[in-house]
Order: structure tokens, then sequence, then C-alpha cells
């Protein structure tokens, strides 16, 4: 039981439409208050989700790319997330004196309203946070989780006895739906680093889904892309179509009264209520759904159960730290590859010089990468990804190779990977470090562009830097109580095994599919080499590129010196290994025209041996950084161009 909730739980749903308006008392300075969590435009300060011209949140159809965005600097608090009702959310949260935690309850609380195409109460979250009190940092672990009843071929037979068809439809059908982890995981963080009341944190969202808000670019998109799917649901034909099945359009008002429901008992109840109880039954119940309500034939039922949900276990996990030249850069343990893969990159590139290799020129949107720049960061990439994808996954249940993180971030070790890379050709497809005892792992499947990147830092210094998903957009399309549940199962292997043996990230009961969510906290270090303050938050959703574009924008911030807008702006490169080397041509420094020939660093990188891929890169990136202005500490934000995403604090410009 939430600590914070028990004295608040008899709290009626009506005291709770307001946020109390509490005085900036420590930490805070409230010169900057009065525009605090608003956004500034040439013709003042604009109350977003006020619908004045200059409001943000008005909803305009998604665009690839939109130039010419600023980094924001704040005096003691930011916010970033992909929503800016979901970041006017947590800034008020933070206004009010509330932690970074109690910001990111209630950022996810309206995300999973105005994004439910990529995160929600149905999903899954990492979080990393660092406590300024205690100079601590922790990792915590909302992943989602096999059911106790999924055997190796959960995802791909309907038993085991019964290998042949129907095949389940891994993605939309229920044998994709992990218990969902993220209203433990934050229940869990708020009771280690919650200042307000857990009840109180979702006002903001239940009061958004009783009044209803614009349907926006990306979630259009998101409805337009998947009608016939959601047409399979009832529950989520009703909310997000028309009646006659067409899909509700950019700019339609939608109101959720099932979501403020749900999230009145998980105010009321905490995360209790919603792994007990009717929720609980209502998801259960939507899992083991076998036919689609538009006759679209049979959909093979999961095997969850109440127990499942109410066995639950948020993890407090040892996050992933490295050195990274006067850095130290910390990260998502496993289940997530992301900390790792990142903390290999940096290793490895750690025997190169990069600043000379720093985009020219470097621009507002982060400046034109060098060939060699490029080159050099995709090869340590490929090495990386090479480990993680023959060895990372759930290490509850499968060990890492050698002594584990330690052998994989060995700085001897990540030196010999680099010795393997060469200035003038690529090295195409890189194998897997070699070690004792270790086990090889396949891909996991499928497309990936449930998610979405949260980063909070608030006037005690304390941050969050947050990765949550549903997995695929709009996950498994299986929508009820006003949520859709998550499809994150396909994260694992369908195959339990390939002609080289078992496969590490095959499906087990209970088990934890790998990820690739990569939040990343960035420390300075102090005079004796260790870890000293803080200095940037970072990461972004995009599956298994994640890991590529929370690389370029650390890099961009601490070798390049690009602000926090530049280096979340800054084109999308690099390789998951194999031959192809992507290169975002959303981007308006890359010529993507004729498949980039006349591109110099398309040109540049092909004669390198790169195959190069300019298709959209659809990061979602937001990023702090804490620098100094006017000589006083002060924060600077980015939001990704490439999503709706906004940056709010007590903002000085
Ligand atoms: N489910 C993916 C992962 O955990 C993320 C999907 C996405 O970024 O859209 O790595």
């Amino acid at each position: 039981m939430n600590s914070k909730l028990g004295n608040h739980a008899a709290i009626s749903l009506a005291a709770l439409g307001v946020l109390a308006l509490a005085a900036c008392s420590d930490g805070g300075d409230d010169s900057f208050a009065a525009k605090a969590c608003e956004v500034t435009t040439d013709a003042g300060t604009v109350v977003v989700g006020s619908g004045n011209p200059g409001d943000p949140s008005l909803p305009e159809p998604s665009s690839g790319y939109k130039v010419g965005m600023k980094a924001v600097t704040s005096r003691s608090y930011m916010v970033v997330s992909a929503n800016p009702l979901a970041t006017r959310a947590g800034c008020n949260v933070l206004k009010d004196g509330g932690s970074a935690v109690d910001a990111a309850v209630a950022v996810q609380a309206v995300l999973g309203l105005v994004e439910p195409q990529s995160s929600g109460v149905g999903g899954g979250t990492f979080m990393m946070h660092y406590d300024a009190g205690t100079k601590q940092v922790q990792a915590y672990d909302g992943r989602e989780t096999a059911p106790a009843a999924a055997t190796e071929d959960y995802l791909r037979y309907v038993t085991d006895a019964a290998s042949g068809s129907p095949l389940p439809n891994a993605r939309s059908s229920g044998r994709s739906i992990g218990t969902p982890g993220t209203v433990r995981m934050l229940e869990l963080a708020h009771n280690d680093h919650g200042r307000k009341q857990w009840s109180s944190l979702y006002a903001p969202a239940i009061d958004l889904a009783n009044n209803g808000f614009k349907i926006s670019g990306r979630l259009a998109d998101a409805i337009g892309g998947a009608a016939s799917n959601l047409q399979r649901d009832p529950e989520a034909s009703a909310y997000f179509l028309n009646a006659d099945g067409t899909p509700k359009a950019l700019g339609t008002t939608l109101k959720n009264p099932d979501y403020a429901n749900t999230l009145g008992l998980i105010a009321q109840g905490g995360a209790n209520a919603f792994y007990t109880g009717p929720v609980a039954q209502s998801i259960i119940d939507k899992i083991n759904v076998t036919t689609s309500a538009n006759g679209a034939g049979p959909i093979t039922p999961g095997l969850t159960t109440l127990t499942d949900l109410a066995n639950y276990q948020p993890k407090r996990r040892e996050p992933v730290c490295s050195g990274y030249r006067s850095w130290t850069v910390c990260g998502m343990p496993p289940p997530s590859s992301g900390g790792i893969a990142v903390a290999q990159i940096l290793g490895i590139l750690e025997n190169f010089q990069l600043a000379p290799l720093a985009p020219i020129p470097i621009d507002g949107e982060g400046g034109k990468p060098t060939v060699q720049g490029v080159h050099l960061i995709s090869e340590a990439e490929r090495l990386a990804y090479a480990d993680r994808n023959a060895y990372v996954a759930d290490t509850d249940f499968v060990p890492l190779p050698g002594n584990g993180i330690p052998s994989l971030l060995d700085k001897g070790y990540l030196k010999q990977r680099a010795s393997m890379i060469s200035l003038t050709q690529s090295i195409g497809t890189a194998q897997p470090g070699t070690f004792p005892n270790a086990q090889p792992v396949g891909l996991s499947i499928g497309l990936e562009r449930g998610t979405s990147h949260v980063s909070i830092v608030d006037r005690y210094g304390n941050v969050v830097s947050m990765t949550t998903t549903v997995e695929s957009s709009l996950g498994s399309y299986h929508f009820t109580r006003g949520f859709i549940l998550n499809n994150e199962l396909t994260d694992f292997s369908s195959a339990p095994s390939d002609a080289t043996g078992p496969i590490a990230n095959r499906v087990a009961a209970n088990k934890r599919p790998r990820s690739s969510m990569a939040p990343t906290l960035v420390f300075k270090n102090n005079t004796a080499g260790a870890r000293g303050d803080f200095l940037m938050a970072t990461g972004s959703p995009g599956g298994s590129t994640i890991i590529q574009f929370v690389a370029k924008t650390v890099v961009g911030a601490l070798d390049w010196g690009l602000d926090a807008q530049q280096a979340t702006s800054l084109v999308n490169f690099g390789s998951a290994n194999g031959p192809t080397t992507n290169v975002g041509g959303e981007h308006p420094d890359v010529d993507a025209s004729n498949n980039g020939i006349n591109d110099p660093l398309v040109v540049g990188l092909r004669a390198l041996g790169h195959t190069v891929n300019t298709a959209s890169q659809s990061s979602g990136v937001g990023t702090i950084i804490r620098t100094s202005t006017e000589g006083a500490a002060s924060l600077t934000g980015g939001a990704d161009p490439r999503r709706e995403g906004i940056v709010l604090g007590d903002v000085i410009r």
C-alpha cells in the first residue's frame, strides 16, 4: 500500500479536481513563477491547453520534422514529454513543489489519454532516477511479464500439443499481452521519492478525460492506420472510430469517462485498484476474447490470470553506470539491452577523438554530421549490437556471459573491440565478442512505434528519465476501461531456439521480454574521477533504434557541444549491425532525394562500404541539460521536432 495514499484514500474525486497551489518554498525561485509552465511566443506567454493562438496543444497534421525549434531555458525545474498537455500536467506539479517522480506520475496519466498509441497504464515502463539528496542513482523496472502459464511456444502455437494452424496472430491477440508494469512501478518510485499525495497527481488527467481533448496529428495517424484492427474490439471501435467504422479525425474532441474512472480508482486505491478487483477482471476478460467484433476471424486468447496480475512485482535494479571521458553515463540494466549497448558504444568511442568530427556546419537543427563521425559511431554501434543481439535478455532467467556487465563493459575488452574498426571500410556485420559460458540469443520480432520518453528535473535537483511503452502503435488493439493493452511479449523471440541452440530471449513463465529502451542520465565526473553533478537526462522511443537515437544525442551534447535542442534535433544515424547504416532522411540537413546521391554524407558513407538507408527515423528524444545562465545554474531542454512534444518549466527564455 502506498504510504502517501493512506490518509487520503477517502478523498472524493470532486476534491481532486484542482491541484492545490502551494507556495514555492525550498529550492524554487518565485520570480519566475508568474510565467512558469506557459509557452513563450512573439505575442507573449500562452497557457498550454487554453486554445489561444500559439497554444501548442492545438491539433495540426503531423509533420515529419518541425524546423526551427529552440532550446528552452529555465531556472530550476523542467519537463519534456511528447505531448503538450502531458508536459503541462507535469510542470504544474513541479511548480506546486512536487518532485520529479510526482510529475512523472501526472505526465504518465495524461499520456495514457492523449497519446494512447504510445504508452499507458496497460503497458510497461523503465525509469532512471537521481536523488539529489542522497546522490543515489536508481533504476526502476516496470517491464511487462509473460503469464505464469506461458511456455516457450506461447507466441507461435495455440497449444504446445497443436503446433499446426491456426497459428496465433502474436501482435493482435491475447498472446502478445504482457502483465502491465507501469502502475506498480510508478507506485514503488512514488513511495521512494514522492512528495505530493498520490491521489492528487491523477487530477489533471481525470479532468481532461472527463472534459475532453482534441485528437492530435499523430494520434489521428495512429487511429487511421489501425482502423480495421480497432474494429475487431467493440470498446476500441466505440472510442476511436465513428459509428460507420471510419477513424475519428484530427481535431475531434475525445472524452474518455472510462479512463477517468480507472484513474479515479487508482488515485484512491493505489496500484491495488488496478491489479485486483474489477479493473483486473476487465483486463483478464479482454485478454480472453476469442472472436472479432467485425467478423474478421478468431482471436487467440492469452493465458494471463488474475493471479498473474496480483503477483506482478516491479523491481529496483542496479543501474548500468560507466565512465565516458570526463563523464559518467548511467542507463537501464536488463531486461533492457539499452543501458549496456549505449555504454559499450561510448566505451568503444572513447578510443577515438570525436570532438574534431563534430557536424560542419553546426546549425539550429544540430548541423551536418561528418562522414568520419557517422562512420565511427555506426561502427561502434555494429559491435555493440552484435553483443546485444547475442547475449542480452532477462538476467533473472538467463545470465550474461563472462562475469556479466563488468565483462561486457571492461575497458580492455572495449579497446580490443575498438581496434576492429577500420577508418576506411565498414565492418558490415560485426561478430559478438567471445566469452566463456555464453548462450546465443535470437532477434525480437515486429515493428515498434508505441513508446514515449519523458525527462524531468525538479526544483530540488532530483531527476527522472523515463521511457514508457505499449510496444507497437496502439499495442495489441485490445481496449478496456478506457486504456490500451500492450503487445510487449512480441519483444520475445517467438522461436525458442535456432541452429546454435536455445535462444536466451525465448518466452518463459513470468519472464520479461528484452527491451531496447534506454532512459539515460549523464553526470560530470569530479576531480577524483568519480560521478559528480547531474548534467543531462535523455531517452527516446524507436524500438531497437532507440540505442542509436540515444547515442547520437549523448555524443552530440558531450563531444560536440550541442545544446539540448540541437542534440535532440541532430540527424539520426547509426547501425543495428549488418551492412545497413541509417541516415534519417526526414532531417532538413539531409538530402534524401534520389536515394541520397546528391548528399555528401550519404555518398561518403557509401564510399566506405556502408549500405545507406535514408528512410525517416521517427525518434522522440526528450533532453534536459544542466547549464548556467548569467552566472546562475539553469536547465535547458529540447523536444524532438519529429514528434509533438514540448518543454516547460520556470522558464527564463
Ligand atoms: N518495445 C520496445 C522496447 O522495449 C520499444 C518500442 C518502441 O520504441 O516503440 O524496446
